[in-house]
């Protein structure tokens, strides 16, 4: 890479990473909900008490609403104070006690063993160590690094599925799965933000940055400097540019035009297409645009054809939808597919995907989740 090229990839970089910290101070600004096992670390000023109140209440805390959280913990620590108690307690009762949190019943399984273990190897205390704790039932890095965080007030950078996407969404990071995010997190987080991230990235991402992104109820100053906001809005503008309009599945009018389909893939996949052309294709959302301009071989019959699954494959883009499903259909009436596949070429575009006619790069794009 020569020296210009390097430096204005310098400067791009630090201006992202000088975003994704500005973005972060205004959630902070903005934090009005304290999470229970914040909560929890909060009020508690024993160290050895905070962290098994800690420790037991993340571990609730997984696949279960925060109200959730917060009414079962109060209710297991009116009975249950230490390892001992999880030892002396009937597995039975346990599950009442802790009964609707998420996976209740192999939650108590670990709560039980958790007490024998925490009592056995580390003199009924809660260890400090990462490595120590992500051996006990029911720990991994998520909960070790948010107990070495709120309970050992220590640095630990606690990544579950909503920072990994919104940390991703803020182009901070590039990665696929939390485990990847959090060793780039510890490469280029600056300190001051490891401990407070999962608690500003959590709420917001349960309430407005979720899955599927509420953009509406986004914060202004935020949906601004945000790149996937960027991204959203560059693609709706290109579509509306374009003549396009968004239809239902069954009601694809029997005309002309041009249509770009919206893909979500659940899982990333290897797939084979076209000439034995293996491609990683990861999670997320893909563009096809197409069009359909003949007086038979119009719009309904190429769209029904894409929505079929018991077809004969004969495009590269088959081999997609058999593992993805159609989530979005646009149309219009012009002839643009080459027009629109250059514009929004500013997304990731896959190989391959062009048309056998045209000079495209690609009519095919990829959008992180
Ligand atoms: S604008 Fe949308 S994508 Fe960006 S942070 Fe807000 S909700 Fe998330």
């Amino acid at each position: 890479m020569d020296g210009n090229k390097k430096n204005s990839n310098n400067m791009e970089s630090n201006k992202t990473d000088a975003n994704f910290h500005n973005l972060l101070e205004i959630l902070q600004k903005n934090l009005n909900h304290m999470p229970t096992v914040e909560r929890i670390s909060m009020e508690n000023k024993d160290i050895e008490t905070r962290a098994f109140k800690v420790l037991i209440s993340t571990i609730l805390s997984a696949r279960t609403k925060d109200e959730t959280t917060r009414e079962v913990s109060k209710r297991l620590f009116k009975r249950i104070k230490t390892p001992e108690d999880l030892i002396n307690i009937k597995e039975e009762e346990l599950e009442k006690l802790i009964y609707p949190v998420g996976f209740y019943k192999n939650k108590a399984k670990h709560l039980k063993k958790l007490g024998e273990i925490l009592k056995e190897e580390f003199n009924g205390k809660v260890p400090r160590k990462l490595e120590d704790l992500i051996k006990l039932p029911g720990v991994g890095r998520k909960t070790g690094n948010l107990v070495i965080t709120l309970a050992f007030d220590d640095y630990g950078i606690c990544v579950d599925t909503h920072v990994h996407r919104i940390c991703n969404r803020w182009e901070y990071i590039d990665t696929k799965t939390p485990e990847e995010s959090e060793m780039e997190l510890r490469k280029k987080l600056p300190k001051k933000y490891w401990k407070i991230i999962n608690t500003l990235l959590v709420s917001y991402g349960k309430e407005i940055c979720s899955p599927i992104a509420k953009c509406h109820k986004c914060i202004e100053e935020i949906k601004k400097s945000c790149p996937y906001y960027d991204k959203l809005s560059c693609i709706n503008q290109i579509l509306d540019k374009y003549g396009f309009k968004s239809i239902p599945k069954n009601n694809i009018p029997d005309e002309r035009g041009t249509y770009v389909l919206k893909i979500k893939l659940n899982n990333s996949k290897n797939i084979v297409y076209g000439k034995n052309k293996l491609e990683r294709f990861e999670r997320g959302y893909y563009f096809y645009v197409g069009s359909a301009l003949g007086n038979t071989n119009n719009l309904k019959r190429r769209i029904e054809r894409h929505l079929r699954k018991d077809k004969k494959f004969h495009w590269h883009i088959d081999y997609l939808l058999e593992h993805g499903s159609i989530n979005k259909i646009y149309i219009s009436k012009n002839a643009v597919e080459c027009k629109v596949s250059k514009e929004l070429n500013f997304l990731k575009s896959i190989d391959g995907f062009g048309s056998s006619d045209c000079n495209c790069k690609s009519h095919l794009f990829y959008l992180k989740p």
